[in-house]
């Protein structure tokens, strides 16, 4: 049977994918790279197709020493015009930095549990929306892409179930704020597809001025298939890692984000687009395998691409591993 055949209903003809590997999932990884292999990483995934890359972040070097040498990064790195490239600002003087430093777009995270956002930045929610409503006047002020990003949506390590009402509540103030796209993530992998559904049509018919992306992650396996059911209800932003890297913070040895070049498989297979090389990706995570000393989780460069079982080409990123 062939996929457009199925009863998926109408899936969105494009996805834009955002590239989460470099920030999201360098900082869940035991090992630090070097700036210089940083740098291959992202300009090996920036000749991709990607059209987003989270490159880094401004918080402070005790609190994510992987990060410390953002600023560098983002000097270093070949620029695509094309390409969005973000790094997060954790507070006021973080995004100075980042702007500072050229970020295209700056994010901002919030949890929607209470003691999720305590125990994460010491912060009350409306504490954190009051710091966000400064950065927002700050980024938009300067002409760059004022991101939110909201963690736990969809189930919280300490409380449990998140109320729809309250992620559309909280996303509806930073849109006040300024913010131009809200990310809704499954930072704990405890959302399903249902449940995916109901937030995104929730969001969407509540707040349908700002576009919405989901940060699936894969603690219990679910991520492709909440993949999938966003799709189903429109959603064509995707958050993905390349090689699947950043584990799930807290389940150590659970896998966390969902593994770009797989992503990129499924859909492709399907017939939706994302602009994005496969073997090009596959390269970066073979190359990233190296970097790193240990395999990384995606199954693609395992299994292959199909239809295409063949070797996938030289990554380019190889030449830069004695770095
Ligand atoms: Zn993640």
């Amino acid at each position: 049977m062939r996929t457009a055949q199925l009863p998926l209903g109408t899936l969105p003809a494009r996805v834009s994918i955002r590239e989460v590997g470099p920030r999201d999932g360098l900082q869940n990884e035991d090992v630090i790279l070097s700036t210089k292999q940083k740098i291959a990483l992202i300009d090996c995934l920036s000749d991709s197709g990607l059209e987003y890359i989270e490159v880094g972040s401004f918080v402070h070097p005790r609190v994510v020493p992987q990060m410390a040498d953002t600023a560098e990064v983002f000097a270093r790195i070949e620029r695509h015009p094309d390409i969005v490239y973000s790094a997060i600002a954790p507070n006021l003087k973080g995004a100075e930095r980042a702007i500072e430093a050229g970020a295209d777009a700056i994010q901002v995270f919030l949890s929607t549990s209470e003691s999720h956002n305590q125990s994460n930045v010491h912060m009350s929610i409306s504490e954190s929306l009051a710091q966000a409503s400064e950065i927002g006047r700050l980024v938009r002020s300067s002409g760059k892409l004022f991101d939110a990003v909201l963690s736990v949506v969809f189930g919280c390590p300490f409380e449990g179930h998140v109320p729809v009402d309250r992620v559309l509540d909280i996303a509806a103030q930073l849109i006040e704020s300024g913010a131009q796209q809200i990310t809704l993530g499954d930072t704990t992998g405890m959302a399903h597809p249902r449940l995916v559904q109901e937030v995104c049509v929730g969001f969407a018919e509540r707040l349908p001025q700002v576009p919405v992306r989901f940060h699936p992650h894969s603690a219990r396996g679910a991520g492709l298939a909440n993949v999938l059911a966003a799709l189903q209800v429109g959603v064509d932003r995707f958050d993905a890692s390349v090689g699947g890297i950043g584990g799930c913070p807290f389940a150590p040895g659970a896998p966390g984000n969902v593994c770009t070049e797989d992503m990129v498989h499924m859909l492709h297979e399907m017939g939706v687009a994302t602009g994005i090389s496969l073997p090009q990706v596959m390269s970066c995570a073979r190359g990233l395998e190296t970097l790193l000393g240990h395999e990384v989780p995606g199954q693609t460069i395992k299994a292959g691409i199909c239809g295409h079982l063949g070797p996938v080409g030289e990554p380019r990123i190889v030449e830069l591993e004695h770095l």
